[in-house]
């Protein structure tokens, strides 16, 4: 009997474990269960609009969920639609690959007012995830503060930066387009608790902020160090081209365009100022010593009437699973979480890291699975059957990989040729779109 899997969570996490196991030559079904119609976790719901090329990966996803021993179950939500531990008694192995898909708390007063958001609403927003469709941030402002030096803090900075040309070929929702190009911002302040040094964001990422039409970087001289210090090589190297190219950014004029992106470090937020809704944001200026910022005791105020924090995530507690929830994970032994049961990417890890580290976790988990079931030999439980018969009992309205190409396909249409796609962004329209397109 083939070993029966279970991967909750179709991002790329779940992918790499399908693929090393579909691959491994050992007898293996293969089952997705995907809360959502659409596969593919944040590559489809998080990585930017602008940034196509980077989503072709899921092409080589598409390959792996065509294979014959794998099949998906999408709008099939663990919790909802089936409990883990009935997923657990179905099948020998279940992988949580669920991501981390919430915001971290920025833990300080006024975060609750209206036009303070968290990078995971506010990208699904943007991207058209169903959760987040419906969340109609206000963007007819004049400022915005952008918490956090990452590369999410970039994207959004960079998307609220970008000329009606360039967000032509994205694929953005047209609400979500709409909105930008209406907004009249004009200076969106990006703002890290520590200093360029410490800064998360990569360098190309970081250059593209010097390369777009309507939007200039500007960064204070004063904050720059004069050398990126001891560091191991390949760090050293890393953060030497993101000193040049924040020292060019510089020499940048403030009224060279008509948007501008302020760097500003050494800036730790203390407060949400305002009423009902945000009206600014009280930093405390700090320094770092040994790589931690200590406040100053000064204080100022950026005046903005949209915040988001880009400043991490974390993971869902699971029902009837252990949860770290200090770090946001599952406590898992290099993948390995229970008997029969592993965990792969964020869930695993932690919210960091780029869509190809998340293939090791997949690699080492299938290994595991591996020798936990006689060296690929021995499976014992009924995996998909049971799960369909149970599914069918529930009524749950499964979306299948072809129902999925049918989706992709009108997606594509809709883009018009230029766009890749415009998506759809809610579960009903999915599900009305296959119901008239049965055949
Ligand atoms: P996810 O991609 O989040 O996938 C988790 C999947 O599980 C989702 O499909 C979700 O719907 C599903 N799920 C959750 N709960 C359940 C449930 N209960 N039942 C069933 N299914 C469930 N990396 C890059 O290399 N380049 C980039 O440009 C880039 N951009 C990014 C932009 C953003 C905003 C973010 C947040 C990350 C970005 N990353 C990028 C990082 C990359 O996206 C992650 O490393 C990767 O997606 C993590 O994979 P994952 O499979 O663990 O989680
Ligand atoms: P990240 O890289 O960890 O950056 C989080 C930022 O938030 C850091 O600057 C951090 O500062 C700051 N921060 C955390 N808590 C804070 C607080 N309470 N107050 C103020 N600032 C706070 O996380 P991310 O940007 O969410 O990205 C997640 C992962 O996805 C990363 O590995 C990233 O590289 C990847 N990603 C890649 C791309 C790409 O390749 N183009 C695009 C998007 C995301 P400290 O450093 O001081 O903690």
């Amino acid at each position: 009997m083939p070993i029966s899997v279970a991967i909750v969570g179709s991002g790329p996490a779940g992918f790499y474990t399908a693929d090393a196991l579909s691959s491994s030559g050992d007898a293996v079904s293969i089952d997705f269960i995907e809360r959502l119609p659409t596969p593919y976790g944040l590559i489809r719901g998080g990585v930017a609009p602008d940034h196509q090329t980077t989503k072709n990966v899921q092409k080589k996803y598409e390959k792996t969920a065509l294979k014959e021993q794998v099949r998906f179950f999408g709008n099939v939500e663990v919790g909802r639609d089936v409990s883990l531990a009935e997923l657990r008694s179905m099948y020998d192995a279940v992988v949580l690959a669920v991501g981390a898909p919430r915001d971290r708390a920025l833990g300080i007063p006024g975060e609750d007012k209206k036009g303070v958001f968290g990078s995971a609403d506010y990208v699904g927003w943007y991207n058209g995830h169903p959760d987040f469709r419906d969340l109609n941030p206000n963007l007819n402002v004049a400022a915005a503060v952008v918490i956090g030096v990452g590369n999410v803090a970039i994207d959004v900075a960079r998307l609220l930066s970008r000329s009606a040309d360039e967000l032509a070929e994205t694929d953005l929702p047209e609400y979500a387009e709409r909105a930008i190009l209406d907004s009249p911002v004009k200076d969106i302040w990006t703002c890290g608790r520590r200093g360029p040094i410490d800064a998360k964001f990569t360098n190309v990422e970081l250059r593209e902020m010097g390369k777009l039409s309507e939007s200039v970087p500007l960064v204070k001289a004063e904050q720059l160090p004069d050398s990126v210090g001891e560091l191991p090589e390949r760090d050293k190297r890393l953060k030497e081209r993101n000193l040049e190219t924040l020292r060019e950014f510089c020499a940048r004029k403030l009224d060279e365009k008509p948007k501008r992106v302020h760097f500003e470090f050494y800036a730790a937020p203390v407060e949400i100022l305002g009423g009902d809704r945000v009206e600014g944001v009280r930093f405390e200026r700090t320094r770092v010593e040994g790589g931690r910022a200590t406040g100053t005791g000064e204080f100022f105020d950026i005046p903005c009437g949209l915040v988001i924090a880009a400043i991490g995530y974390r993971s869902d507690r699971i029902e009837g699973v252990p949860f770290d929830d200090k770090q946001g994970i599952v406590p898992n032994n290099d993948g390995r979480v229970e008997d029969g049961l592993y965990a792969v990417g964020w869930i695993k890890r932690g919210p960091t890291g780029v869509i190809s580290s998340n293939r090791p976790d997949g690699v080492t988990v299938a290994e595991h699975i591996h020798n936990d079931f006689a060296g690929g030999a021995k499976g014992s439980k009924p995996g998909r059957k049971a799960l369909e018969k149970l599914l069918a009992e529930r009524k749950a309205r499964i979306v299948s990989f072809a129902d999925w190409k049918k989706l992709e396909a009108a997606e594509s249409e809709a883009g018009g040729g230029k766009r890749p796609r415009r998506k759809f962004t809610t579960v009903r329209d999915m599900l009305d779109y296959l119901d008239r397109n049965r055949n």
